[in-house]
């Protein structure tokens, strides 16, 4: 059902991304000079050299231990070693939990994935944006053992800041998620008001600050859908919740959270550091 929406609708020419990815290649086209002259190093500390992935092999090892933390499938929070993951939360919960169903996370927003985040919001990096939705996917994968996603929608990003930032890195991770989940991606939740940064404000005043920001386009094709929403990432899980609202009310059947990074205080994950 939701396909068959989907192909009728792509058959249209849509010129403003066909000149996005006219910009694209000549991104790529720039970087790929810069390859030339310069040899890969690692895209998390800059210190060795990179190997498959973007990152070098420590990096990549720290990645994975970060990876098998076990966190709160209902916030996203790094869990003491006893505590079992629960779906009706854990202690640093909201009191009203989010209105997402479940949160998928790579790990803490922590060296080494505070510097992929960076480096895929603000220089795009294939590599590496092509491991985060491998890893991704597998998480997204055993999580969801009620059934795989219908659709991937990415949180949108107002026209204006992707403007200014040249891509929207969280449909550039969707892209990435969909591949090997086989999924499609697909453009219904939208950005109908620009809202400032969210960085700095207490869980109420980003609630505050992004309610009715998003709205719904052909919310028919979305009808009884399991949709995974896809962020870089999470904090207090303000953004998601309001998304996550709105394609309940479109009919949405259950929402699940995809983030690179779950964003917390050191605390949450000290006791695991160095093992
Ligand atoms: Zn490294
Ligand atoms: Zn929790």
């Amino acid at each position: 059902m939701y396909r068959k929406e989907q192909k009728r609708r792509l058959m249209g020419v849509n010129m403003g991304r066909a000149m996005m990815k006219a910009g694209e290649f000549l991104r790529y086209a720039g970087r790929g000079m810069v390859d030339l002259i310069w040899p890969d190093v690692c895209l998390a500390c800059s210190r060795a050299d990179a190997e498959e992935g973007g990152l070098c092999e420590p990096c990549g090892r720290t990645l994975l231990s970060h990876v098998s933390l076990p966190y709160c499938p209902r916030c996203g929070a790094t869990l003491g070693p006893n505590i079992l993951p629960r779906l009706d939360g854990c202690g640093s919960c909201p009191t009203a939990l989010p209105r997402f169903d479940r949160v998928v996370r790579l790990g803490p927003y922590a060296a080494p994935l505070r510097t992929i985040v960076r480096e895929l919001k603000y220089h795009r990096r294939v590599e590496l944006c092509g491991r985060m939705g491998g890893l991704l996917a597998q998480a997204v994968t055993a999580a969801c053992d009620d059934g795989p996603p219908d659709v991937i929608l990415p949180v949108p990003m107002h026209w204006r800041r992707r403007l200014a930032r040249g891509h929207d890195h969280s449909r550039v991770l969707a892209r990435a998620i969909a591949r090997p989940l086989k999924l499609p991606i697909g453009d219904e939740l939208i950005r109908v008001r620009h809202t400032p940064a969210q960085v700095g404000l207490t869980r109420a005043q980003r609630q505050e600050n992004i309610r009715g920001a998003f709205g719904v386009v052909r919310a028919e094709t979305l009808g009884g859908a399991h949709v995974l929403l896809v962020d870089d990432v999470t904090t207090t899980g303000a953004t998601a919740d309001e998304a996550a609202a709105m394609l309940a009310k479109a009919g949405a059947r259950r929402v699940s959270l995809a983030v690179i990074a779950k964003s917390e205080p050191p605390a949450a994950y000290a006791e695991y550091w160095g093992r």
